[in-house]
């Protein structure tokens, strides 16, 4: 070795030199020599701190670089012996990660970087440094969680945003449509096995599933669930009654671990193979009136905020199921007649047009028959409004009695009702009309101690009797009216059809 000295301290290309030299630097600087074989290596110069770090002795090392190997974590081992061989292979820098043994028996990341020479004897030798990449590690290890959790919750915000334009878009009679996209939505994003709906009975001692999503292969329960008493769930009562008094979320993380007093609960849930769940209350102006749950048939792992974000769920029901509700409750009032509780016209012509588009469509026909209450005037007249209305109350109740649930009956002004009848070929309009009239007749009809006479006539039309079937039922309905005249100047309590009066 060239070895010059250059006035005070350490001779220049000496060990204490380059012991010196490295001693301020942030990792280890070393040469390393492998066989032209590869059955020998050693680090003919390593720093001091590989002892410090490792435990290691430099002059060890530079016999043979077995010991470094025997602290590299078994799970890189082959990684480093093969970015080695390539390296000497190939001539090209050798620069790998891997995770070494501290003197303290922790595992922490280095990563090195060396290039190699290929000497004459054909052995090689690198020249590098390696040095501690932990923190480093540890930083883009949490980079890539937040960024996780960020896609993660930026994924929730806009589900729960797509979920709530649904629930706003909703129209009439798609609420349940809505619900089960939600309960599908919800429940394939948080990875659960059964997502569902249960609505309590007023006095929260039954619950029914009313909607309801599973994941591919497991068993729907929706059936077997329309009316669970809960008395017999003393432990699962006392949860409902945290949910109704104190908004609280109910989480079961292993249902194998239920207290005793919920063995009941245990044992079902255990029948059903479910091993953790949540149920979040869903409110309704203020009431608690059912909960929103998932099921988890493995063991897993729950967010931390698993509950909030079900919460935030179970708010967008609440919303739905309470806009809905009053939505409804608005509809059935402007479609229904509030004297006599039965549809009106603006109901009746909709389903009207929805009868004529199936008359043209198929062989499904229609028939409307009209009523007028006879004298009704003279009711009014002589026992007064009050007994007109009870009067009307009393034929629509008798309406309502003598038809079936797919025809449509509604007050379609004053004294004068519709029922517009779907037909199947043997059904015979006449009889049912029939039947109504003598109904009428039949019904004891007393208001305020007095007995009141009350017959009803009425006219019938077919939409089979027009040339071709029309674009709106106004001539169907014109014709019944036609027909309920001829029944009045036929003398009252009769009606008339295409082919002649009857009584
Ligand atoms: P007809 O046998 O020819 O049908 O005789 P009518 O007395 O029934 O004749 P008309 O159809 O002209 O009389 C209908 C009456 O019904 C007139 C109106 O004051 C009364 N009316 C309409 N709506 C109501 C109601 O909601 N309540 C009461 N009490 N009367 C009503
Ligand atoms: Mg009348
Ligand atoms: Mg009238």
């Amino acid at each position: 070795m060239h070895i010059q000295q250059d006035g005070d301290g350490a001779e220049q290309n000496s060990p204490d030199f380059y012991n010196k030299l490295t001693a301020s630097l942030p990792g280890i600087i070393y040469t390393y020599w492998l066989s032209a074989d590869g059955s020998e290596h050693r680090y003919p110069y390593i720093s001091r701190r590989v002892t410090d770090w490792f435990g290691l002795e430099p002059k060890a090392l530079q016999k043979s670089a077995d010991a470094v190997f025997g602290i590299i974590h078994p799970d890189d081992l082959a990684g480093v012996g093969e970015s080695i061989q390539a390296s000497a292979r190939n001539l090209t820098t050798w620069k790998h990660g891997a995770r070494l043994r501290l003197t303290s028996g922790e595992y922490q990341w280095f990563e090195g970087h060396s290039i190699p020479e290929r000497q004459s004897d054909g052995s090689t030798l690198w020249y590098g440094q390696f040095h501690n990449i932990q923190q480093y590690k540890e930083l883009e290890q949490t980079l890539r969680e937040s960024e996780a959790e960020h896609s993660y919750q930026a994924g929730f915000q806009k589900l729960i945003a797509n979920l709530s334009k649904e629930f706003i878009n909703l129209h009439f009679g798609t609420i349940d449509e809505c619900i089960n996209e939600l309960l599908k939505k919800i429940g394939q994003f948080f990875g659960v096995d059964r997502a569902y709906l249960f609505t309590f009975s007023d006095n929260y001692q039954f619950m029914a599933n009313t909607h309801e999503w599973v994941s591919p292969g497991v068993s729907a329960l929706l059936d077997r669930q329309q009316s669970v008493y809960i008395g017999c769930y003393q432990w699962w009562q006392q949860q409902i009654g945290g949910m109704v008094s104190h908004n609280k979320v109910v989480f079961i993380p292993d249902a194998s671990e239920l207290p005793d007093i919920a063995a009941g609960e245990r044992e079902l849930l255990e029948r059903r193979g479910v091993c953790s769940m949540f149920a979040v209350p869903v409110k309704v102006r203020g009431r608690v009136t059912g909960f929103f749950g998932v099921d988890s048939l493995r063991q897993r792992r729950w967010r931390e905020d698993q509950g909030d974000l079900l919460i935030i769920v179970s708010g967008l029901l609440s919303g739905a199921l309470e806009r809905h509700n009053l939505e409804q409750k608005l509809l059935s009032q402007s479609i229904r007649d509030p004297l006599t509780g039965l549809h009106n016209r603006r109901y009746l012509m909709p389903r009207l047009y929805e009868m004529l588009g199936r008359a043209s469509r198929s062989q499904e026909t229609f028939a409307i028959a009209m009523f007028d209450i006879d004298h009704f005037k003279q009711i009014n007249d002589t026992l007064g409004h009050l007994a007109g209305d009870y009067v009307l109350t009393e034929i629509a109740g008798i309406l309502e009695q003598q038809t079936r649930g797919m025809d449509v009956v509604a007050r379609f002004g004053g004294e004068e009702f519709v029922v517009a009848y779907s037909l199947e070929q043997s059904d015979d309009v006449g009889r049912m009309v029939a039947r109504i009239l003598q109904a009428v007749r039949d019904h004891d009809f007393e208001f305020e101690g007095t007995p009141i006479e009350v017959t009803v006539s009425a006219g019938i039309a077919a939409v089979t009797e027009l040339p071709r079937i029309p674009s709106s039922p106004d001539p169907v309905i014109g014709k019944a009216d036609r027909y309920l005249y001829l029944a009045k100047q036929a003398g009252r309590d009769c009606f008339v059809d295409a082919s002649g009066t009857y009584r």
